[in-house]
């Protein structure tokens, strides 16, 4: 059988890198996704040396054009996309309370951690469909949880929420199809987004590998940290 394709969204650093290297170890073919084309290039030749099967793409998750050339690219070269890794994200926004937000830095929170979310959904499923094979993985967050929702990163938690929703309606839409979708959450982790403290990064990466990995009788529609159910 052909070697698995694995995209990445914002795999250029952090816990995106960090996928791109664990799901080239366990033998995929990883397109790795990188709004700059040159830092990309760059950390798929850190995993290419290590005789890596991982190539750079350029992706802005929050353009339209880029999206569906992400697409078309993987569609002419492998086919299909067996696992694509919703994981770039940005404005974790510590500054702000929900009372005073500045509601532009929401809108941008929302453009990418959602809507990019969306749209590399959008434009891959027809080909999952296609195959009759997919794993959606949406690289989520504690703090979009509604049972423990609190103050605090206002524009950041209220992007997770609607992760989540996503990540529900499209598991629903694709159930029986041989493609499920699930939202996990990496834990705390050290990287530009967690700051110093937090978990390495192996750790972080190793729930989203697992629900990217996941056989065809795999949970579909849930929320996970290290593998097991989190409270929406
Ligand atoms: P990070 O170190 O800040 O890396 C974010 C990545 O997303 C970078 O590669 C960045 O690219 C990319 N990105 C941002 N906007 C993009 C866009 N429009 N198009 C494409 N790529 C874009 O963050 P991280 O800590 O690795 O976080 C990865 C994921 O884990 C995120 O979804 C985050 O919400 C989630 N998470 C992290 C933690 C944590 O403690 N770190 C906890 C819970 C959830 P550039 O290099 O070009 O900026």
């Amino acid at each position: 059988m052909a070697q698995k394709v694995a995209l990445v969204t914002g795999g250029n650093r952090g816990i995106g890198f960090e996928v791109c290297s664990q799901l080239a170890q366990r033998g995929f073919t990883v397109m790795l996704g990188s709004r700059n084309l040159e830092k990309g290039q760059q950390a798929a030749a850190q995993l290419s040396r290590e005789n890596l099967q991982v190539e750079a793409v350029q992706l802005d998750v929050s353009s339209q054009e880029n999206v569906e050339q992400a697409a078309q690219t993987i569609e002419q070269r492998y086919q299909r996309p067996d696992v694509l890794v919703n994981n770039a994200a940005i404005l974790y926004d510590t500054w702000q309370r929900a009372a005073n937000a500045d509601l532009q830095v929401v809108h941008e929170a929302l453009e990418t951690n959602l809507c990019g979310a969306w749209r590399m959904c959008q434009a891959f499923l027809p080909l999952m469909r296609r195959n009759h094979y997919g794993r959606i993985v949406n690289v989520s967050s504690e703090a979009g949880s509604l049972a423990g929702m609190g103050s605090g990163e206002p524009a950041y938690r209220v992007s997770k929420v609607g992760l989540n929703a996503l990540t529900r309606m499209l598991a629903d839409e694709v159930r029986g199809s041989g493609i499920l979708v699930n939202a996990i959450c990496p834990g705390w982790v050290a990287t530009e987004m967690g700051g110093a403290g937090g978990r390495p990064v192996r750790e972080g990466a190793a729930g989203i590998v697992w629900a990217a990995t996941l056989p065809d009788n795999g949970p579909n529609g849930g929320f996970f940290r290290d593998e097991k159910p989190l409270p929406w």
